[in-house]
């Protein structure tokens, strides 16, 4: 990923982020507290300022300016966990790994903070699949592709599930029924690389 695909991503990444913000926080308010779009938007929209002022360098530059500044100007379970999330691929980038080993060590260091399982009913549910599809696809836009659809599938996945990490756990069994907001926004974001990746390549 070079830093304009990065800067695309990411501005991808806030459009989306402002045009599902009611969406997402309507599921956090079926099983949480109502504000994780409220607390993504936030966060993007300084993300947006951050890198307008943030100089030429690389996409691992990108993207962990992305992760330092959701870590702080989102508060919750989510901005320290998307924070992780960014900081890993840039930092990743940067040491010259590639965009496939930023997406298992953001994924790891998620499961580090945040101790979800796959079928815990959190971010977790979209980002384990979409990081095993990006990893066993051949080409980035297919890699990308396959990464967002398996978020899509693994979001959706979470609708029967009784969360059982973060605040919707407080709810028990009535959990169950409702979309995860926080897989729903990891697809969100997961759409966004596939589509402007889809985009540099043609
Ligand atoms: P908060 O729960 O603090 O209000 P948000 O509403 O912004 O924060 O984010 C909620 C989302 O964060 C959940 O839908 C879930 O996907 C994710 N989440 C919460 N706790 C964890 C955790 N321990 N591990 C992974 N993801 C988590
Ligand atoms: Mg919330």
């Amino acid at each position: 990923m070079d830093e304009a695909l990065a800067r695309a991503w990411i501005a991808a990444v806030a459009d989306s982020v402002r045009a599902e913000a009611q969406h997402l926080t309507d599921l956090d308010t079926a099983i949480g507290d109502g504000d994780h779009g409220v607390n993504l938007r936030r966060g993007f929209d300084a993300v947006t300022a951050a890198l307008a002022t943030l100089q030429p360098g690389s996409a691992g530059d990108v993207l962990g300016k992305t992760g330092t500044t959701l870590l702080s100007k989102v508060g919750g379970a989510s901005g320290p966990l998307y924070g992780t999330v960014f900081r890993a691929l840039g930092k990743t980038l940067r040491d010259g790994g590639t965009f496939a080993e930023g997406l298992q060590a953001a994924l790891d260091g998620v499961q580090k903070l945040g101790k979800a399982e796959f079928g815990d009913k959190t971010m977790v549910d979209a980002l384990a699949p979409a990081v095993a599809a990006y990893a066993s696809a051949e080409g980035a836009p297919e890699a990308a592709r396959a990464a967002a659809e398996a978020a899509k599938t693994g979001a959706a996945s979470t609708v029967p599930l009784v969360a059982r990490k973060g605040r919707a756990s407080y709810l028990g069994e009535r959990s169950a029924g409702h979309p995860d907001p926080g897989a729903t926004s990891t697809a969100l974001i997961l759409e966004a690389l596939a589509r402007v990746t889809a985009e540099a390549s043609s």
